[in-house]
């Protein structure tokens, strides 16, 4: 019954106007009419990946009429009075009403809630919010399923993939909220030929970031973000980019990508000893930061820039040592320069541990083709991140970890796994009458629930 509850509160206290929204989802354009109302109909597809089902087909087996309590739930969640339940076919052809806009737009409408309500703000760095910059393979096909597919030759055999550019901003408690997506395309790959497959990547990549970064600053003009990336955009295509947009950035710092500077780096570092800060925590943990005057680097096109510098060497006992470098346009000095390696650089690792490792190796199942409509598939995508945001708030919230404690337990101990939380719903969503008071706006309302580091 936690499970549920958590869920069914979570979401009426952080998107009360959820079916509002959903009910705007369709194309207009569309005129032809589903059966069901479009907000039941959103929440038949948010359910394939909340209760991370893994295929589409699933829905007809999980969701069947052997479990008495289906209907009248999904009846409370959407505000809906059906008599029927549709089948997965019929969510296949209703969100052939909808296009990516809709569901970006609803994605966005989330966001920018979670955002003035506070809720992710501890993980600000220096006041500002942090977006992670990733991208991953989604689909491979041996046969061309598109024109976009960008294509990868192995032998005498070719495969068609997509992949994809995620800006997710970083939340309290290991949150990684999708906040807009970006498809790389084959537009992106041209002119491959004699390239390296790394350069060819790097290409498209920074290409994709070319038209994602300026969308969001549209989308969220009032921010102004921190971008958290990995080596591949330590170039002056990227500085000049953020520069443009008046964000900041703090990316992986490598001798391969920028050997002269990094030369510079290490050459400077010595004649600042003074530039230390040694932390020694409770579990044994020894990080040592240091950091070097600001450092000149001229891009290959010529173009100027003043970049810092910054590192951590960490010392686990009976674990050894890791080092980290970073380059940043933040301020880095003896008070900023802990929380800029924390929540700016290391925070990288969340998105690949958090991001798209669980979204692949999980119920939620990233890589299997939803769809090979060639455009539909893109729909599923982002009806998979928009429930992973939901699924993040239910199982980080405070109120899991206070329900828990209510029955004596904590988190872990209750559910053993993040597997069996989605279980538990799945069964509270079968066979019990959800509560006519977790649906209460005012209740939802009034209630506090927190992300804590802890
Ligand atoms: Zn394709």
């Amino acid at each position: 019954m936690i499970a549920s509850r958590v869920f069914v509160q979570t979401v009426h206290h952080f998107f009360p106007q959820l079916n509002t929204w959903l009910d705007r989802l369709p194309d207009t354009r569309v005129q032809e009419a589903c059966t069901y109302p479009t907000r039941f109909l959103a929440w038949w597809g948010l359910l394939l990946y909340v209760l991370q089902f893994g295929s589409r087909r699933q829905l007809d087996f999980q969701l069947n009429t052997d479990g008495p309590q289906v209907l009248p739930n999904l009846n409370r969640l959407a505000q809906t009075q059906l008599a029927t339940r549709p089948v997965h076919d019929t969510l296949d052809h209703f969100l052939r009403h909808t296009d990516c806009k809709g569901w970006e737009k609803l994605r966005t409408q989330m966001v920018q809630r979670l955002i003035r309500m506070k809720a992710l703000d501890p993980a600000r760095l220096l006041g500002r919010p942090v977006l992670l910059l990733d991208a991953t393979g989604l689909i491979c096909f041996h046969r061309r399923h598109c024109p976009h597919c960008l294509t990868q030759r192995h032998g005498n055999k070719t495969l068609y993939l997509h992949h994809v550019l995620e800006a997710k901003l970083l939340g309290p408690a290991g949150i990684v909220l999708s906040l807009d997506s970006e498809f790389i395309e084959n537009a992106d790959a041209q002119a491959a030929a004699g390239r390296s497959a790394d350069a060819v990547k790097q290409d498209c990549e920074l290409k994709a970031a070319a038209r994602l970064l300026p969308r969001i600053k549209k989308t969220y003009p009032q921010l102004s973000f921190v971008l958290s990336v990995d080596n591949l955009y330590c170039c002056g295509t990227f500085f000049a980019l953020v520069g443009d947009l008046n964000w900041s950035f703090v990316v992986t710092f490598k001798e391969g990508r920028t050997p002269a500077l990094w030369r510079e780096y290490q050459a400077l570092l010595p004649q600042c000893p003074e530039n230390v800060v040694k932390r020694l925590w409770g579990d044994g943990r020894e990080q040592i930061f240091r950091w070097p005057p600001q450092l000149d680097y001229q891009d290959s096109e010529g173009r100027d820039f003043t970049v810092n510098a910054l590192e951590c060497t960490e010392t686990v006992k009976e674990k050894g040592t890791q080092y980290f470098a970073w380059l940043t346009a933040l301020p880095v000095g003896r008070k900023t320069v802990e929380e800029i390696a924390e929540k700016g650089g290391r925070s990288r690792w969340k998105v690949e541990n958090e991001g798209f490792n669980r979204q692949k190796n999980s119920g939620l199942n990233l890589e299997h083709v939803y769809s090979t409509d060639p455009e539909k598939w893109k729909v599923y995508y982002l009806l998979l991140q928009i429930a992973f945001v939901l699924v993040q708030l239910l199982e980080r919230g405070s109120l899991l970890r206070r329900l828990a404690a209510e029955w004596g337990q904590n988190v872990g101990q209750l559910f053993g796994s993040l597997k069996n939380i989605a279980q538990r719903l799945l069964e509270s969503l079968r066979y019990l009458s959800w509560e006519g008071e977790w649906f209460d706006p005012a209740q939802a309302r009034k209630m506090r629930i927190t992300f804590d580091t802890s």
